[in-house]
């Protein structure tokens, strides 16, 4: 059922075989074919970089990748010159929250179709192919944009999440969950949310520091039961290492966020080597202010005012300011040492950020693409960290179009003007952003933008 539902989403740029494209727009035998020259090209798996690469994009999609000087253009092929420039793939980000934050803002109101598109597009611009509404999504608006063809991020979702009661996300989202109490009616949603195919399934299970009812066990098993048996995947919101233990026992496929209340554990490390598909994403961006310590030098990156008012800046500026607790420096430390071990042991970690979310702000496309900095910092490579985001999270979201530069797969690339590898801060030094072989047009996104960011 996945694979049928991928068809649809991603068929309106597979020319001529889907659904969504009869009708609107006919199908395309040859098209636009472009040799892309010169640049270092890190594929996204990990492998070596190819440094003076050359690769072909028909259409939508890559069709050869090689060195250059090897890969000969096909006929009425148009050559750019990439020398000197990295390319990487495309971001994917698997942990977001849309629809609520609109500027300074932070409410249910903003959940419109105009707000989704616009911050799919401010997704777009720091280089992220696809996102993950985590659980969040308000009615089959989420739905409808989802299997929409249109330009811009990727839009995915997991719809309404689960957790008891009044009990889910922060507010303003936290009427989004389904609140169940008994296992039937754990159920009964569960087959009702199926049915509109949710990307994932995601449930909260988290009693935020003993003010909320924690999800209760046979609750969980339940839902995860019945979400497998629709042949859905279940990601999981925690925070203690004992619900990670209990949850991987009750079949869970993923967790949204990494344990931080204690030092992961051997037991907990041999649970996942049993259980190679589990995957977590890390949402260090969440506890910035812990991790940097004091305001760090990237707020004053030209990117910034491009997407973000001067308010908004100052706010982030000064969210750095005031000294952060030892206590919650500790902590954040803890959270780095956790996804150190985890990415040591071989755990399949994508890219999250929970950006629109209580605690992510609103900073999209930026927190995506500094959440590799902060991965960089939990200890793993820049290539890791690049590999995370990339393959890993593309494959965490079922999406086996993206997540790489080879052929067949949606061309969706960054152009860089620096090696991400030397230095992790330079895959925001973006010269180009290529999504499903078409070059978007950042300069117009930054006008469009322009009139508010002087607020
Ligand atoms: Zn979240």
């Amino acid at each position: 059922m996945r694979s049928r539902r991928m068809m649809l989403f991603c068929g309106f740029v597979v020319a001529g075989v889907s659904l969504l494209n009869a009708g609107n727009q006919a199908p395309r035998a040859a098209g636009p074919i472009t040799l892309f020259e010169g640049a270092r090209l890190i594929v996204g798996d990990g492998s070596a970089s190819i440094e003076s690469s050359a690769f072909v994009v028909q259409n939508d999609r890559f069709t050869t990748i090689g060195r250059k000087g090897q890969v000969q253009p096909p006929a009425g092929a148009v050559r750019v010159d990439l020398g000197g420039k990295s390319v990487m793939p495309a971001l994917v980000d698997a942990h977001v929250h849309l629809g609520y934050r609109k500027g300074l803002s932070f409410t249910a109101d903003n959940y419109t179709r105009e707000t989704l598109l616009d911050t799919l597009d401010r997704f777009a611009y720091y280089g992220v192919a696809a996102v993950l509404e985590a659980g969040t999504g308000r009615g089959d608006l989420p739905f409808q944009v989802r299997n929409e063809a249109r330009s811009g991020a990727r839009y995915l979702t997991a719809g309404r999440g689960f957790a008891m009661p009044n009990a889910g996300p922060g507010v303003p989202m936290r009427d989004a969950a389904y609140g169940v109490t008994t296992e039937a009616e754990a159920r009964k949603y569960v087959e009702k949310l199926a049915a509109k195919r949710p990307d994932l399934i995601k449930i909260w299970v988290d009693d935020r520091n003993r003010t909320v009812e924690k999800l209760k066990p046979n609750l969980y098993r339940a839902i995860i039961d019945e979400a497998h048996k629709h042949r859905l995947r279940v990601m999981a919101h925690i925070a203690n290492l004992d619900d990670a233990k209990d949850l991987l026992r009750a079949g869970i496929d993923g967790f949204s966020h990494v344990v931080r209340d204690r030092d992961i554990d051997e037991e907990l490390l041999a649970m996942l080597e049993q259980r190679r598909h589990v995957f977590f994403t890390e949402t260090l961006w969440s506890e910035r202010r812990a991790i940097y310590g004091s305001k760090p030098a990237w707020i004053d990156e030209p990117i910034l005012t491009a997407t973000f008012s001067a308010e908004e800046l100052r706010q982030l500026a000064d969210s750095f300011a005031p000294a952060v607790p030892e206590e919650s420096q500790a902590s954040a430390r803890r959270l780095l040492r956790n996804v150190g071990k985890l990415n040591a042991a071989g755990v399949k970690l994508g890219l999250g950020t929970d950006t629109g979310g209580v605690s992510g702000g609103q900073y999209f496309g930026l927190a995506s693409q500094m959440e590799l900095e902060l991965l960089v910092k939990a200890g793993l490579t820049p290539a890791q960290a690049i590999t995370a985001a990339t393959r890993n999270s593309a494959e965490i979201l079922g999406l086996d179009q993206l997540g790489t530069v080879a052929a067949g797969k949606s061309a969706d690339f960054i152009v860089l003007d620096a090696n991400p590898l030397d230095d992790i801060a330079n895959a925001r030094r973006i010269s180009n952003v290529y999504l499903r072989g078409i070059e978007l047009n950042r300069a117009g996104l930054k006008a469009r933008w322009a009139p508010s960011q002087t607020r």
